[in-house]
């Protein structure tokens, strides 16, 4: 997939848009989600042009992943949520349900999460049916 330059976080990270900064660096940004599902739910994305995880681990360089995975670890700790915790997580393609195809990093926190996956587990049969 290439890389869309209209989408929404291109646009925050050239200032067309404005977002509630967390943390920045060289190599990514972190700010709240404009529709949180936690009481802290924030987003870190790297400032090169990537859409998703598969593309940003194939294509990037190691300073640049080094350096966002570096954001994220910072942005967690300016939070203050390393004591009581949080998840990271990062959705690619249609069955993640991936909208913004800039690769983003959610970092969530604030209440107990619960399971790992909406739905739980699969049916006892072991099936499982594409939705
Ligand atoms: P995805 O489903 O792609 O993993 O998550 C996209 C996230 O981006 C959603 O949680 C959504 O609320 C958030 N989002 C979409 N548009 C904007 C925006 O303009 N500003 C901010 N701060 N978050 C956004």
């Amino acid at each position: 997939m290439a890389y869309d330059d209209g989408n929404v976080f291109a646009r925050i990270l050239r200032g067309e848009l404005p977002c509630k900064k967390v943390y920045e660096s060289d190599f990514a940004l972190a700010f709240h989600d404009i529709n949180p599902q936690a009481p802290v739910h924030v987003l870190v994305i790297p400032k090169g042009r990537y859409v998703s995880m598969d593309d940003f681990s194939a294509q990037a360089g190691a300073a640049e992943q080094a350096g966002f995975l570096r954001a994220v670890g910072e942005t967690a700790r300016a939070l203050g949520l390393v004591d009581g915790g949080y998840r990271i997580l990062a959705n690619h393609g249609r069955d993640a349900h991936q909208e913004v195809p800039h690769l983003h990093i959610h970092i969530f926190a604030g209440r107990p999460l619960g399971p790992m996956l909406d739905g739980g587990s699969l049916p006892p049969d072991g099936s499982f049916r594409r939705g």
